[in-house]
């Protein structure tokens, strides 16, 4: 019997591309939405849109009402100790960007700031100029062979001189949980900062803020079911108030006179201009949907639809897996075969998968490929959908082989 999402029909997005004959398959590029999201979407411009913190009038702060309570519902979910700690931001990638330059004035030439080879360019590039500007050493992290960071050569590269950890909780490339409690630990017992990328691994399961105690946990929106131009950037008290403010503009200001102004604390500090208001709203709704979900019933859905995944790899000869993927995504290469021929057959039968470098050219480059093919998953695929995918691929590797 085929697997069969009982939350397919809760999101139009995934039934509209079926009904045009797309079997999608790239959700850690970014997910399809609820219907809650786009009630919510419509809700905030229907009913009369406003600007938050600015204005007294009613639409003004009605806005700003529920936009604050969108910050609370983010913190619940991640169990933050305080709304206060939630800094909404345009995606994981500002957030990034937004800590590269904030924590910037604690660094001396020669400090080193860790990552891992797996790194996203998001999770990569801020850290990599940050290390030019202020000559800083960039310390890379190897993975095994199952494509987890090594933690004995961690223990041997995380050292006296590490001021800062950043990594990925779970692999865009691999779908591989990393070993982030134990990284965690080595980063703290040398006093350094610590910055967890959660862009794909809040997707898949609850991530405690308190239990994970890391200084800083950045996510997207988009991937986690929600709308497009918002982020997270979540911070422990201390770690957010070594923040220096980095862009600067409305509602962010405590006092401005023409030669010198005082900036809030975080997080509206650090929310200069106007927020993606509708976003964060439609934000909010995502979790109220993602809520009412029986944890342990998605748990077990996409743990299935895993296997059902690597088991169609197993069965087929020439496939070889990026490292040992244990979730919802995974990315493969096919001998002698080029990845964008591959694609490109896959497309035309209307299967919509992720080909290229996965925006971690370096792990590529690490691992001599010019690109893979990246199958990933979300709680509205079926059996089916895995079923044409294998046979789209059968019918691909005829031609190519
Ligand atoms: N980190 C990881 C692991 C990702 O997979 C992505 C996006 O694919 C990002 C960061 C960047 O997210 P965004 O493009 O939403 O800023």
């Amino acid at each position: 019997m085929s697997l069969h999402s009982p939350w397919r029909a809760d999101f139009p997005g995934i039934l509209a591309l079926e009904a045009e004959g797309q079997t999608y398959l790239d959700s850690a590029a970014t997910a399809q939405k609820p219907q809650a999201v786009l009630d919510s979407l419509l809700a905030y411009y229907r009913n009369g849109c406003a600007n938050v913190h600015r204005a007294q009038h009613l639409p003004g702060e009605r806005a700003t009402r529920a936009f604050e309570r969108c910050r609370e519902q983010v913190s619940e979910y991640l169990n933050a100790p305080s709304a206060g700690q939630i800094i909404f931001t345009h995606g994981a990638t500002s957030a990034f960007n937004l800590l590269a330059y904030g924590l910037e004035h604690l660094f001396r030439p020669g400090d080193e700031l860790v990552i891992s080879a797996l790194e996203h360019h998001a999770n990569l590039l801020p850290w990599q100029q940050l290390a030019i500007r202020q000559n800083l050493k960039l310390v890379v992290l190897p993975l095994d062979q199952s494509g987890r960071i090594d933690l004995d050569q961690a223990a041997q590269l995380i050292g006296p001189r590490t001021r800062l950890l950043a990594i990925s909780q779970l692999s865009n490339v691999i779908g591989c949980w990393q070993p982030v409690a134990e990284l965690l630990r080595m980063a703290k017992t040398r006093g350094a900062l610590t910055v967890v990328d959660g862009a794909q691994g809040v997707v898949h399961g609850r991530h405690d803020m308190q239990k994970l105690d890391c200084d800083f946990y950045v996510f997207s929106s988009h991937k986690l079911y929600g709308p497009d131009g918002v982020g997270v950037l979540y911070g422990k008290p201390a770690a957010l108030a070594k923040l220096k403010h980095w862009q600067f503009g409305g509602e962010m200001v405590q006092v401005a006179d023409y030669q010198l102004a005082k900036f809030n604390p975080a997080p509206l500090g650090f929310e200069a201009g106007t927020p993606p208001v509708s976003s964060v709203l439609a934000l909010g709704a995502t979790l109220d949907y993602l809520n009412q979900l029986d944890p342990q019933a998605v748990e077990a859905y996409e743990q299935a639809l895993h296997q059902q995944l690597m088991s169609g790899f197993a069965a087929r000869d020439h496939i070889t897996l990026l490292g040992e993927p244990n979730i919802a995504l995974a990315s493969f290469v096919v001998d002698g075969v080029h990845h964008t021929d591959l694609a490109q057959l896959l497309t035309e039968q209307g299967i919509a998968v992720r080909a290229g470098q996965h925006c971690a050219m370096p792990l590529m480059k690490q691992l001599g490929l010019s690109g893979a093919i990246r199958v990933s998953l979300g709680l509205y695929n079926d059996g089916t959908d895995l079923e044409r995918f294998f046979s789209a691929l059968d019918s691909a590797l005829d031609i190519l082989r």
